[in-house]
């Protein structure tokens, strides 16, 4: 069992992808197979902004959760084309995902934007899903650690605890690419994260830590069965029901 205690999240990451249609199929198929067998595993689907609606009707009724994929750090305003962390909890998020990689090459987004997105999503009683994760280089280079440390503490903001934050840990070079880091390599970060939140974060020994990166059916049991992951961030594999089903059954093995 990857940590004793902590059911496993897996969270779908569609980012500016699909369509209308394409999102109704996709939960369907999602919702079909779920209702043949609930696993032991809390799913979470983050669409578009655009889909929050339809597929949040979809959802009704479900296991499934909604989640959002940012939010702004205000609580309204002359913020064109932004969204607020109310405006998801309205739609009924209970998530919303943090400092995606991709936003913090982007749009630039630091970790103390992070920290203020976050604090704005607990205050409209989001769970925040804070990302961190090195680059090829600064692995290649031995940082990794202590760059995913920095990045922690300056991203969590205060009153962040083990029920409205989760981190995700994804590196940037395994994202989208195929390639994941070792088993070991995995571990090693993990724990390192596990000991920070335990010292730093009320409940952080029980807040869950996610991996995100590559992750597809193949290779998630694995991957999930490493002490301290507590489930999955999935991109590119969450926008096919089989793999995403595939690897909530991965994570399912670790789930005590
Ligand atoms: C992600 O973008 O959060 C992600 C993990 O992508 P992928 O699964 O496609 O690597």
């Amino acid at each position: 069992m990857a940590t004793p205690g902590i059911r496993p999240l897996v969270a779908g990451n569609w980012k500016m992808n699909g369509s209308l249609a394409m999102a109704s199929a996709l939960v369907g198929d999602i919702k079909a197979r779920h209702q043949g067998g609930a696993l032991p595993v809390d799913l979470l689907l983050c669409p578009p902004f655009p889909y929050l609606a339809p597929v949040g009707a979809d959802l009704a009724g479900t296991a499934i959760a909604l989640g959002g994929q940012d939010c702004h750090v205000k609580a309204n305003g002359a913020h064109t084309g932004d969204v607020s962390a109310a405006m998801l909890a309205d739609l009924g998020c209970r998530f919303t995902i943090l400092g995606h990689s991709e936003r913090r090459t982007d749009h630039r987004e630091s970790s103390a934007t992070v920290a203020a997105k976050a604090k704005a999503a607990l205050d409209a009683g989001l769970t925040a899903i804070i990302c961190v994760g090195e680059t090829e280089a600064q692995r290649n280079a031995g940082e990794e650690l202590k760059i995913v440390e920095n990045q922690l503490i300056e991203s969590i903001p205060s009153g962040a605890n083990v029920r409205n934050a989760v981190v995700a840990y994804e590196p940037v070079w395994a994202i989208g690419t195929g390639k994941t880091p070792t088993v070991a390599d995995v571990a090693a970060m993990h724990r390192h994260i596990r000991a920070l939140l335990e010292q730093r974060v009320p409940g952080g020994g029980k807040m869950r830590i996610l991996y995100g990166g590559s992750v597809k059916p193949g290779n998630a049991a694995e991957l999930m069965g490493v002490a301290e992951v507590n489930g999955a961030l999935v991109g590119g594999a969450s926008l096919k029901a089989e793999d995403f089903w595939g690897i909530a059954e991965g994570a399912a093995k670790s789930a005590g």
